[in-house]
């Protein structure tokens, strides 16, 4: 066969392929409407199987005997003879009073889409058409200011991460769907995290990944070593990616993967044990970073003889990094103060001392000097640092983001009909005690659940209260808080 018969076989089987899609396309849309009785007009839901006459007339199955049963006893004979009773008969069908015996093959066309009921779709399909609603087509991605504004919803402050992460985002998914990774070697937009602990980077990326619409697998750094010592190996990351897209290898290789932690594979100083969770691990993850086909077990999360194997190319999955690397503001303030130690505009030495945003102002020589390799950091060419979160910060993260945790309880109070109230006192006594706990934004949810527990227990007990308010003093531990009676009395104020 020669290339010519190729190009032959491969245009006569198009038209066929064609015809079928469209075909599928029909039925699809023909599925999305249930059939209606043409006598009783109740859907096939409710009056079972229907029937199928010509011009899409449906008929269920009830109707159909009556009408066979009335058929067989109809004296034909005596109506035809009767155009009286005829033309009678055809006006009470809308039937011009001259024509004939009426007949369903007289009704071309059949129902309508209008009149027929769209089928009730199964739960299950409802909520993924809502997901996907609100989620952009990766395949299309939008521009990053409109990825940051999503984020805005739910991510307060950490504005320059939001940015980065969006413009990140965008060069990414736009490379992968146009393909340009093929033709020109432009590097993958794997992005590190680098903020304290609580400050988002989870939240972040799992915004994201909602936002999007793609899987997304969480992995420790600290579990992963060297193939073949204990603990999870490297590729392990990628067989949770493949379980978190439902095994379909397609997703997965559009998804995310985040790695917790990772300032603690920082290679240690000391040289004279073997590094399996350290180095290594750097070192194993290089391939995946930058792009590699790898073998991982299909519904199972260690490779043995039992499980069947997929190949997943990592390529077009994007890796983001997050550690909190402590102390590293250490490390960049000795290396500006020796930029700036010389000459007339040197710096103090201790300028730098109270500035709780050096983290902002991290290099990769930094990151280099705290232990990663260089080849690593190469492959995560986009350095995201994140603010510690402030008092202020913490307050906004309690009533501003769309899943805020205040409007959660409000929420659940509201069902009860009871209207809870936070003064500001309060939110400040709240920010305040999670910022002694210094776990970042994770703090709030404890110290909230821990004082909402009385009231949610006491509560639902008394259907006078009509409104709650939670006040400074009841948090500290010092009162008690404002409960109203629906009538607007002042009941108590313990
Ligand atoms: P980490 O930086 O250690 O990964 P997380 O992302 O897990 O921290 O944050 C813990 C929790 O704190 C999140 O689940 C989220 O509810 C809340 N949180 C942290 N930062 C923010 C923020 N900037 N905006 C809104 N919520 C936040």
């Amino acid at each position: 066969m020669n290339d010519d018969d190729v190009k032959k076989d491969e245009v006569t089987e198009d038209p066929t392929q064609e015809e079928k899609k469209e075909a599928g396309q029909e039925e699809t849309q023909e599925s999305a409407y249930e059939d209606v009785c043409f006598i009783c007009r109740r859907p096939e839901s409710k009056a079972g199987k229907m029937f199928h006459l010509p011009n899409n007339i449906s008929v269920c199955d009830d109707c159909m005997h009556k009408t066979m049963d009335a058929v067989s006893r109809f004296d034909y004979q005596n109506l035809l003879n009767n155009p009286e009773l005829l033309s009678e008969l055809n006006k009470h069908m809308g039937m011009p009073p001259n024509m004939g015996m009426p007949g369903f093959g007289d009704l071309a066309g059949g129902i309508p889409n209008s009149q027929r009921v769209k089928k009730k779709k199964p739960e299950k399909e409802k909520k993924k058409e809502e997901a996907a609603e609100q989620a952009f087509d990766i395949k299309n991605i939008p521009a990053p200011h409109k990825i940051k504004e999503r984020l805005d919803d739910y991510v307060v402050g950490q504005e320059r991460a939001k940015k980065i992460i969006s413009v990140a985002v965008y060069n990414h998914y736009k490379r992968v769907a146009t393909g340009t990774m093929d033709d020109i070697e432009i590097e993958k937009s794997n992005i590190l995290m680098i903020g304290p602990t609580g400050c988002g980077k989870t939240y972040l990326v799992k915004t994201l990944a909602r936002l999007l619409d793609v899987p997304l697998a969480i992995a420790d750094a600290t579990s992963l070593t060297e193939a073949g010592y204990i603990g999870d190996d490297i590729e392990s990351v990628v067989s949770k990616l493949l379980s978190a897209a439902g095994n379909d290898i397609e997703k997965t290789e559009h998804g995310i993967i985040f790695i917790d932690e990772i300032d603690k594979i920082a290679k240690k100083s000391d040289n004279r044990q073997r590094d399996v969770s350290g180095e290594s691990v750097q070192q194993g993850l290089l391939k995946l970073l930058e792009g590699a086909d790898v073998e991982v077990p299909v519904g199972a999360s260690s490779k043995n003889a039992m499980v069947p194997m997929t190949t997943i190319n990592t390529r077009n999955i994007l890796f983001i990094c997050g550690g909190a690397f402590p102390d590293i503001e250490d490390t960049i303030k000795k290396r500006l103060s020796k930029q700036n130690a010389i000459g007339f505009n040197a710096d103090l030495k201790d300028k730098w001392d109270d500035d709780p945003d050096l983290i902002m102002q991290v290099k990769v020589e930094d990151l280099r000097e705290y232990g990663m390799i260089p080849e690593f950091l190469g492959r995560l060419p986009i350095l995201c640092p994140m603010h510690s979160l402030t008092k202020e910060m913490f307050i906004r993260i309690l009533k501003e983001p769309k899943n805020a945790i205040l409007k959660q309880y409000q929420k659940l109070l509201a069902l009860d009909e009871v209207d809870l109230q936070f003064d500001e006192e309060a939110l400040s006594a709240i920010a305040e005690k999670a910022k002694e706990r210094k776990t970042g934004a994770r703090a709030l949810r404890a110290i909230i659940e821990e004082f909402m527990l009385d009231i949610m227990y006491e509560i639902p007990k008394d259907d006078n209260i009509g409104r709650v308010t939670i006040t400074g003093p009841y948090i500290e531990g010092k009162g008690g808080p404002l409960i109203e009676v629906r009538s607007g009395g002042l009941i108590a104020e313990k």
